[in-house]
């Protein structure tokens, strides 16, 4: 209890206020207005104009990819880079159940199905060990791709998430669905500016998806972006998430079910000026994770850090409970002192919706459903 309170005045410290901390707050200190009043200036408020390109220029950079294209949120940029990769109706989508909700349902909006399989206790992220034994069980081999014996449907894509900007091991996962014929489709929503041996998260998959919600690292308020090195696959995704038309001088000519997925330009606007300032968050928060890390070690509390292979960007911070009568404590004891701090979430197959998806046994997910809490960790 007494070192609880401890870390409830650590916090405040950081902070420098006694006033509520949230857990995570955009940080506006660039070009934000002066690229927003530019948008209303111009009258190029909507669905284009050159923040747009801007931003897409700009992702492709951050995130070394072919091709970025803005959408409307993340949820819909997993959404089209699901169907990008060939997933269809009755298709399964091998993922974690330790995820936030928007991966399992952007699955099921492509009318797939969601299988559960654990995460590793270092990343919080999918684990290669669970896909390897799923599919050394269930998994069948076949000239187009990899079906799942119990249920004979098609697994059309695997969807690691990097949780809390943590990557995943993502070499082996990689190697694993090569193997099986199993298209990789990056949830990089929480993990922009991380890297995985030097290389940026979303870049490694066949398409990755990011999200610039108010909550993320960086924000366009709200919005989206699909990454792909394939550029046949990012230009497609331009074009299913602006109705799927056909070029033409006047006439509306649409070949395709797409979507009207794409991001304003004022939404761009913001997005551009938060990127700008996106590496000095990056060592902004680097340098918060620090002092949390030899805080907590002097606490016999565990603060998460990255793995050995990678940068994390330390999106949203941890500590990892003794067990769910501490984390129970932590949460009451912080929440009571206007310090924030948020339970991991439920696992997917807890859901009503997701109730009778197949999955393995989850025992790292469920040690960690029982003990992360995330601290407050915006820029300061
Ligand atoms: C935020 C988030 C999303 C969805 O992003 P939105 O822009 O809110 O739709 C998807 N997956 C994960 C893991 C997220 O954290």
């Amino acid at each position: 209890m007494s070192s609880i309170n401890t870390v409830v005045s650590f916090i405040k410290q950081q902070y420098k206020t006694d006033d509520f901390i949230p857990l995570h707050v955009p940080h506006f200190a660039g070009n934000e207005k002066k690229y927003l009043l530019e948008t209303i200036d111009s009258t190029f408020v909507s669905s284009v104009g050159a923040y747009v390109n801007q931003f897409e220029v700009m992702m492709q950079a951050i995130t070394d990819t072919q091709k970025a294209v803005a959408v409307v949120n993340g949820t819909a940029a997993i959404q089209v880079a699901l169907r990008l990769v060939g997933v269809e109706s009755g298709d399964e989508v091998l993922t974690q159940a330790l995820t936030f909700v928007a991966t399992a349902n952007a699955i099921a909006y492509q009318n797939a199905t969601p299988v559960f399989l654990d995460v590793d206790i270092d990343t919080m992220g999918l684990s290669p060990k669970a896909v390897v034994s799923f599919l050394e069980e269930f998994g069948d081999l076949r000239e187009d791709a990899c079906y799942n014996k119990k249920t004979g449907k098609k697994i059309g894509a695997c969807l690691p998430m990097h949780t809390f900007g943590f990557p995943v091991h993502l070499e082996e996962l990689m190697t694993i669905c090569n193997i099986w014929k199993i298209p990789v489709v990056e949830d990089a929503a929480e993990s922009l500016g991380s890297e995985y041996k030097g290389k940026p998260t979303g870049s490694f998959g066949k398409v990755g998806s990011f999200s610039f919600n108010g909550n993320k690292i960086v924000t366009s308020g709200g919005g989206g972006a699909i990454v792909s090195n394939d550029l046949k696959l990012g230009e497609k995704a331009k074009y299913l998430t602006t109705t799927a038309k056909i070029p033409h001088p006047y006439e509306y000519v649409h070949d395709e079910m797409g979507y009207n997925f794409r991001m304003p330009n004022l939404n761009a606007a913001l997005a551009c000026a938060q990127l700008e300032q996106l590496d000095s968050f990056l060592v902004n928060k680097r340098q918060l994770a620090k002092e949390y890390e030899s805080f907590f070690a002097t606490k016999g509390i565990k603060f998460r850090t990255e793995t050995p292979e990678t940068k994390a960007n330390y999106w949203l911070m941890c500590v990892e409970l003794e067990d769910k009568f501490e984390r129970d404590l932590f949460l009451e004891t912080t929440n009571a002192n206007n310090v924030m701090t948020r339970p991991i979430w439920q696992l997917m197959y807890r859901l009503p919706m997701y109730a009778n998806c197949q999955k393995d046994l989850q025992i790292n997910a469920e040690f960690l459903e029982e003990r992360i809490v995330n601290i407050p960790s915006s820029v300061r």
